[in-house]
């Protein structure tokens, strides 16, 4: 298909840029799935899972996933919908991942929670959803699984506001469930939305669309469907919250969408509606104040890191969020903490899963920069402004900490190229006691689950077999202290001081009185919850 030639300004209006998250299993990969099947850039749903399970794994340690039905990547897909383009970027369902989910949220817009209907709100739900919140970034629902028996919607709409603490408007309203899942109201069109048979979700659902008092409507639900649909309207206008934009962009107030990411029902209303009310990239903080995403000169930055996507070829690809400008393969940019010039030469786009190499990009778009070990995360790059910095990413505190080295001392030049490479990843954070043998680190992990993925990776990747101890200690300080002395710095029994990688002093506590009982010891001593930003 040919398209006609949009403007720069044009191509920066349509794009759209969100993140999605969900407990494991409520759906997140099923309707990711969907939203390529309806945006025609698959032919038919099932093709993404199957090849993803066959020769398109995209790493090798993706194997702890399949082994433990967990995402722990993130991923990136683009693909266009009725003249917008969208980009998703997918998290990892487990809270451990957490740290991995803010930062890809820094480079979202916007973000889809999924929420599987039979369950309601679930753990990790709850906890993405406020690494969600710190962003403020606007937050859709999408109550999934309609197609199968499930909580009452009121009920599960009660869920969000009293578990989450948001408020919710329903955009549409279920009628029916389980085999008798038949359709949706759609409120803001004021029209019924009846889903004709489909094909097990294979395609595309077709819908009949019309006023909720058209008299077909019995028929087509059954009179006392139609009926209920009509009373329960009318409660959810007198009761429920009112539609309020400037709510929803806030993320103070998230609309809700009732579907079944399996059968296809309700994916369409959901896109529909969710490109109507999000707004194209908007204008970013940096030290120069605010960018606009529709200036000159391009610029964006790097908000995850990732090594060995491609066991043949071991490469390393950052993810370059663009923020302003038009991207061009093969421009050459300034890398501003570095102080470099740099030459975008074979930039890549992620299209359902296939990897391409992209000439252009705007602002809202995703591009992977092939990495010969020169980014860290919250680097920024820009074309002209070579002082431009965004925002930095906050580093999690740790709460798992383990002492890790390797028996074979052949292995140990791999041992720390391993632990170098998933550290810059920000996978694990790597800190050392001044006084320990050369061969022995400290790692630290926001969730206990990245210890595996240490381990798994380090196996698989490095060839080493790690031996790991773990320690007590549950929190994490960063001093900040004039003329600091570890040998005159007085501290509890249970308390290590350990350095950063910048050989900054970091301690390690237990408990809550050892912090508390080293701030009182150590006169002019400020220790900080989280690290200065990046
Ligand atoms: P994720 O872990 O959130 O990515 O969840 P998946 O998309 O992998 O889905 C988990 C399971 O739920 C799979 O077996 C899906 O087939 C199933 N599933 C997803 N969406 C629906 C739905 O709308 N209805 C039903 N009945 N099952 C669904």
């Amino acid at each position: 298909m040919t398209q006609k030639k949009l403007s720069f300004i044009d191509e920066v209006k349509r794009r759209r840029t969100f993140a999605i998250i969900s407990h494991p299993d409520a759906g997140k990969t099923t309707l990711t799935e969907k939203f390529l099947l309806y945006g025609g850039a698959i032919r038919s749903a099932g093709s993404v899972k199957s090849r993803r399970s066959s020769k398109h794994a995209v790493s090798d340690w993706m194997e702890i996933e399949k082994q433990r039905g967990i995402s722990v990547t993130s991923s990136v897909l683009q693909f266009e919908y009725n003249n917008f383009c969208i980009n998703i970027l997918d998290t990892p369902g487990h809270q451990d991942f957490s740290e991995d989910t803010y930062r890809t949220l820094m480079a979202a817009d916007s973000a889809v929670m999924v929420i599987d209907s039979s369950k309601g709100v679930e753990d990790q739900t709850k906890k993405l959803f406020h690494v969600c919140k710190m962003r403020g970034i606007p937050i859709f629902t999408f109550i999934n699984k309609l197609d199968r028996a499930g909580k009452d919607p009121f009920e599960l709409l009660e869920d969000i506001e009293k578990v989450l603490g948001i408020r919710s408007y329903p955009m549409n309203w279920p009628i029916g469930e389980g085999k008798n899942f038949k359709g949706v109201f759609n409120r803001h069109k004021k029209q019924i939305e009846a889903f004709g048979g489909g094909n097990h979700g294979q395609s595309i659902a077709k819908a009949v669309r019309g006023d909720i008092y058209d008299e077909k409507f019995s028929d087509l639900l059954g009179s006392d469907l139609h009926e209920q649909i009509k009373s329960e309207m009318e409660l959810l206008d007198i009761a429920g919250d009112d539609f309020n934009l400037e709510e929803i962009l806030q993320g103070n107030l998230t609309p809700v969408f009732f579907g079944s990411a399996l059968t296809n029902f309700g994916v369409e209303p959901f896109l529909e509606s969710f490109l109507d009310i999000t707004m194209p990239p908007k204008p970013r903080e940096s030290n120069l104040g605010e960018i606009d995403p529709k200036s000159d000169n391009f610029s964006g930055f790097i908000f995850k890191i990732q090594a060995n996507m491609n066991s043949a070829h071991r490469d390393r690809i950052a993810f370059l969020r663009i923020c302003s400008g038009k991207f061009e393969k093969g421009m050459v940019v300034n890398h501003v903490q570095k102080n470099k010039k740099i030459r975008l030469a074979q930039p890549q786009q992620f299209l359902a899963q296939d990897r391409v190499i992209v000439d252009n990009a705007y602002p809202g778009d995703i591009i992977g920069i092939h990495d010969p070990g020169i980014f860290n995360i919250g680097d920024t790059l820009s074309e002209n402004q070579s002082d431009l910095k965004y925002q930095g990413i906050p580093q999690f505190a740790p709460e798992h900490f383990a002492k890790v080295y390797t028996k074979n001392a052949l292995k140990r030049k791999q041992f720390l190229k391993g632990i170098t490479q998933l550290s810059e990843e920000g996978a694990i954070q790597v800190y050392r006691k001044p006084n320990i043998g050369v061969g022995e680190l400290i790692i630290g992990v926001v969730g206990v689950l990245q210890f595996e993925v240490l381990e798994y990776r380090l196996k698989n990747e490095y060839g080493v077999d790690l031996v790991m101890e773990r320690l007590p200690y549950r929190y994490i300080r960063w001093v900040e202290m004039d003329n600091f002395d570890s040998s005159t710095f007085s501290i509890t029994m249970d308390t290590m001081i350990v350095e950063n990688e910048e050989k900054d002093p970091v301690l390690l506590f237990q408990n809550e009185w050892s912090i508390k009982t080293v701030e009182e010891r150590n006169k002019g001593v400020i220790l900080r919850e989280v690290s200065l930003l990046r």
